[in-house]
């Protein structure tokens, strides 16, 4: 090495007040600290606060390894060392996937890490519609495991003390976060006989803004209690919409995608398969799952409002209430529908061409359009909605089955089990309805000058809503 950048991790372990593992980022040269214009690293200590029957010394150097990519990978440079020596197969697997950077200290002594035969999947709870309508489909075993992000609340800590006045500054200025709702998810879970762990974490404060490294590193604390709580495979609510970038311009073959290449072989690498349980589920389909599944009523979507209480002022909320109206068939008042479209933040959204998870709007008004009728030339938000989305135009019957090229991604331990539990709720698509998906293309759409024509409209007139 001549001097490249690279990142060093380093860890440790404290028992003081409470079980904690810190990682922390060193690097080499500072020039990785924004490698997009969208984020930059903000902090270089992630700590993870473990339960304390966790003995740091069970959990393996490759689940350590695995955790310290997912809080740093934006951030390495051109290798990475980790706290621990890997075994040969986990380092190998990675750097036949790692292009940008090397995967360096193996200990050619140490075996990978295998579950035991008694294991189980967990699923990297968020207490949201998605992780939530995931869960259903799950075995009744599976744990949930959320990641708590820490907010002001016992300022005694003397470790937590600068950062907990850092977040009651970010609190009153830019983060209206509200974890009341999830954490009443999670007790709620609990009373359904799930086992589910808390996890407090910094790890989203690692970035500016706040968010995860990569979308995946939500799954950490999972990672960290995968030998103690014998787990052999991580779930998350990554539903069709993103995998298959159904919410997004075009159709993507998520298996051959570089997402799920990367991350399913380094997550297979630890012994932890991904398990994508909902990636051939539409929002519409989760909507379904959580409409009639045994506890589907807890999940909570908005980040902001309380616990069975959104906050009718956001852009999921919008996207939801007009969701759930339509799935549960009761209609909105006009004064409702006049409502969302006042909320800012959905007015910003709404404005784009196309609109982030577009689909799921041309589902809401086209049954919107179907069960309420929906007067469509009457000028009014909605029926300009429902035009510009082509609600009006556009078949959605397929939004409330499931896409069958997700189980070519589902271990095959799981499959069967998945299947049965997800036909419970959804039917699979028909291969007419298949082939409509694999030839998703918002393209001739964005190109066509009606559809600018309607947009403009309708932005102008949402502008003074
Ligand atoms: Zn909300």
């Amino acid at each position: 090495m001549n001097g490249g950048d690279f990142v060093i991790i380093k860890v440790e372990y404290s028992k003081e007040e409470q079980s904690e593992i810190i990682f922390h980022i060193e690097l080499e040269k500072e020039d990785k600290i924004n490698p997009s214009p969208k984020f930059s690293l903000n902090g270089k200590k992630c700590i993870f606060v473990i339960p304390d029957e966790v003995s740091f010394d069970e959990i393996h150097p490759d689940h350590l390894a695995l955790v310290s990519i997912l809080i740093s990978h934006p951030f390495i440079g051109k290798r990475i060392v980790f706290p621990k020596a890997v075994s040969k197969e986990f380092s190998s697997k990675a750097n036949s996937i790692i292009t940008k950077y090397v995967v360096e200290n193996i200990d050619e002594e140490l075996q990978p890490w295998t579950s035991p035969v008694d294991s189980r999947p967990v699923l990297a709870f968020s207490g949201g519609a998605d992780s939530t309508a995931a869960l259903a489909l799950m075995p009744e075993n599976t744990a949930a495991v959320f990641l708590d992000r820490p907010l002001p609340k016992k300022p005694s800590w003397s470790i937590w003390k600068n950062f907990l006045r850092l977040m009651l500054r970010l609190k009153r200025g830019v983060s209206l976060y509200d974890k009341e709702a999830p954490h009443i998810a999670c007790e709620k879970l609990t009373e359904f006989g799930y086992d589910v762990v808390k996890m407090e974490t910094n790890l989203e404060y690692l970035r500016k803004p706040v968010g995860f490294p990569v979308d995946v590193a939500n799954s950490a604390p999972a990672i960290l209690l995968a030998n103690h709580m014998k787990f052999d495979a991580v779930a998350f609510g990554t539903i069709m919409e993103s995998a298959f970038g159904i919410g997004h311009e075009k159709f993507r073959n998520y298996p051959k995608s570089p997402h799920y290449k990367m991350w399913g072989t380094l997550f297979a690498a630890a012994g932890l398969p991904l398990l994508q349980v909902v990636s051939g589920v539409s929002e519409v389909g989760t909507s379904i799952i959580n409409r009639d599944s045994s506890f589907g009523h807890i999940a909570h979507s908005c980040m902001r409002g309380k616990w069975m209480d959104p906050c009718r002022n956001c852009w999921k909320c919008f996207r939801k209430l007009l969701l759930d109206s339509v799935v549960n068939k009761e209609k909105m008042t006009d004064k409702e529908l006049d409502e969302l479209f006042k909320i800012n933040e959905a007015k910003r959204f709404l404005s784009s061409f196309p609109i982030k998870h577009e689909n799921v709007l041309t589902y809401s008004t086209s049954k919107y359009l179907e069960l309420f009728e929906l007067d469509i030339e009457n000028n009014s938000m909605m029926s300009m909605l429902t035009k510009r989305v082509r609600g009006d135009v556009i078949e959605v019957d397929w939004m409330e089955k499931y896409f069958p090229m997700m189980f070519d991604l589902i271990p095959e331990k799981y499959r069967e089990d998945i299947k049965t539990k997800l036909e419970k709720y959804l039917q699979p698509m028909s291969k007419e309805e298949q082939e409509f998906v694999l030839k998703w293309n918002l393209e001739p759409m964005l190109n066509d000058e009606i559809y600018q024509k309607l947009n403009t409209n309708f932005c102008k007139k949402l502008k003074n809503q």
